[in-house]
């Protein structure tokens, strides 16, 4: 299965990246395969919701799906395109990269592995080039008019994401 490829219903970044901004993909995505994380490449399961819900592509820069014994992180989204999120401040989203881990961590305990991906393959690269501060990595729940928001999950622990990102800082 493909999505098309159909910049013309994206729009276009016109600012420097400042900010990342987590989630986990059940909040959009009803598919039963885009909300439990499996060792299973579940990533067709955001597409088919892609496709349903009309949008120029998934609604996420990147996700981080576990795929046999290991966590893959794919670009979802070229990130030179912004995603959509109307309950997010127009001038943080302007500048802010989207990363989702598959599944639903209102449920799922994460693993250690899952946040040295998050951490090593994307959080710390972007940081790096756009000197992006950690207290600028936001929960999705931290930037959301929504405040019953969960996102990215109520197991997904700040505290771990901040000392796996002081783990890997590019010197
Ligand atoms: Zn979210």
């Amino acid at each position: 299965m493909k999505i098309p490829l159909r910049p013309s219903l994206l729009k276009v970044r016109r600012q420097s990246v400042k900010w990342i901004i987590l989630h986990h993909t059940s909040e959009m995505y009803d598919e039963p395969g885009a909300r439990i994380d499996n060792a299973k490449y579940q990533l067709k399961y955001l597409f088919n919701g892609v496709l349903e819900k009309k949008q120029g592509d998934v609604n996420y820069h990147y996700v981080i799906d576990k795929i046999k014994d290991d966590y893959i992180a794919t670009v979802t989204r070229p990130f030179v395109y912004l995603c959509e999120w109307d309950d997010i401040d127009v001038n943080i989203n302007n500048r802010a990269i989207h990363v989702a881990l598959m599944g639903n961590y209102d449920f799922k305990v994460p693993e250690k592995r899952m946040y040295e991906v998050l951490a090593f393959r994307l959080l710390n690269p972007f940081m790096k080039m756009y000197h992006i501060a950690p207290n600028k990595i936001k929960m999705h729940y931290e930037v959301s008019s929504n405040k019953d928001l969960t996102c990215p999950g109520d197991f997904i622990d700040r505290a771990i994401v901040e000392s796996m990102v002081r783990r890997f800082v590019i010197k």
